[in-house]
């Protein structure tokens, strides 16, 4: 029997990089294509020795060909900080409806099976506290925010009509906070952010008054939610995310310690719609794919830091 083919658009970014490695590792056949906007070609650089790894520099709003079969494609082309959104409004919309249309014309081409990054933005500013995945979200369709959170509803929506109408096997992850190596030093976010301030012994930027809570997921984590949920039957949305929360200045307060920095925290003014609350509600995911986070905040921290380190050290040099 041929080798398993598997498609990882955004393959160069910080999750998709991740998913190169495991597909990999399960032998597969991967081809990673990204555009490089927000990816980073460093991130898969050490695959590239790999046979069954393949690059190709491609922008999946036009037109997207792969020779030869397919049989999944992961779609992980996306800017998703909010500072690469608000840079890149335009691109983000177009990446989420053209890119996520193409890209499914491709899985019906190839009969493969299509599983979409989508998200907990969803949910939006959320009025029902933990996220299960039958809430409908509360989303601003003209903040600044909106061009991710519509991109990908939309994306979702798409997603859904592929499986309804061509039959399409299609499966949706709504991913929480994720943060592990290789994000990128600067894309906003609040992981690199604090990281890279508390090495520098700069301040920690901490947005209003620190209040609001997230819940951050290991990236290992998150890439064994994937794996599971992509064999499993299941279309609707599910959420992967870990259901630890916390506010952001307790995250800050973790940050500090665990790097052993001596920063002082930073008050900054609180971005537009900025979620108040965020904890996935896990339970599906439980229940259908057997999954649940095993790697604590600490320990998360920890394996993130090493890399951290090496990185703003090569930075600062
Ligand atoms: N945040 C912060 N300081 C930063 C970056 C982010 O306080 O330097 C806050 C941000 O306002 C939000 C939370 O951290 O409440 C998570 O932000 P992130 O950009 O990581 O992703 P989001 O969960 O908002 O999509």
């Amino acid at each position: 029997m041929s080798k398993q083919r598997v498609l990882i658009t955004g393959g160069a970014g910080f999750l998709g990089s991740h998913l190169c490695e495991r597909f990999l590792g399960e032998g597969y056949e991967v081809i990673c294509m990204d555009n490089l906007i927000t990816g980073d070609i460093r991130n898969v650089e050490h695959l590239f020795r790999e046979k069954d790894f393949h690059f190709e520099h491609r922008d999946v709003t036009e037109h997207v060909h792969v020779v030869g079969q397919l049989d999944a494609i992961l779609h992980f082309a996306s800017p998703a900080s909010p500072i690469d959104y608000l840079e890149l409004p335009i691109q983000t919309l177009k990446v989420g409806s053209l890119g996520t249309h193409k890209v499914l014309g491709l899985a019906r081409a190839k009969g493969a099976r299509f599983l979409l990054a989508s998200t907990s933005e969803c949910y939006g500013d959320p009025l029902v506290h933990p996220q299960s995945e039958d809430y409908w979200g509360n989303v601003n369709p003209v903040g600044p925010r909106g061009v991710y959170d519509e991109a990908k509803r939309f994306a979702e929506a798409m997603t859904m009509a592929y499986h309804r109408t061509h039959g399409v096997e299609t499966r949706i992850i709504r991913i929480f906070n994720t943060y592990g190596p290789r994000m990128r030093l600067k894309d906003g976010r609040v992981l690199p952010s604090f990281m890279a301030q508390a090495l520098r012994g700069e301040p920690l930027t901490v947005f209003g008054d620190g209040s609001q809570t997230r819940s951050f997921c290991f990236v290992d984590d998150l890439v064994e939610g994937i794996w599971r949920l992509l064999n499993s039957d299941e279309v609707l949305p599910t959420n992967i995310g870990n259901p630890s929360e916390m506010t952001i200045l307790q995250f800050a307060q973790a940050v500090i310690e665990m790097t052993g920095s001596k920063s002082k925290i930073d008050y900054r003014p609180l971005p537009v719609d900025d979620p108040k609350v965020r904890q996935p509600d896990i339970r599906k995911a439980r229940r259908i794919l057997g999954w649940e986070p095993q790697v604590d905040l600490t320990e998360g921290l920890r394996r993130t830091l090493k890399d951290f380190r090496e990185r703003v050290a090569l930075a600062d040099a």
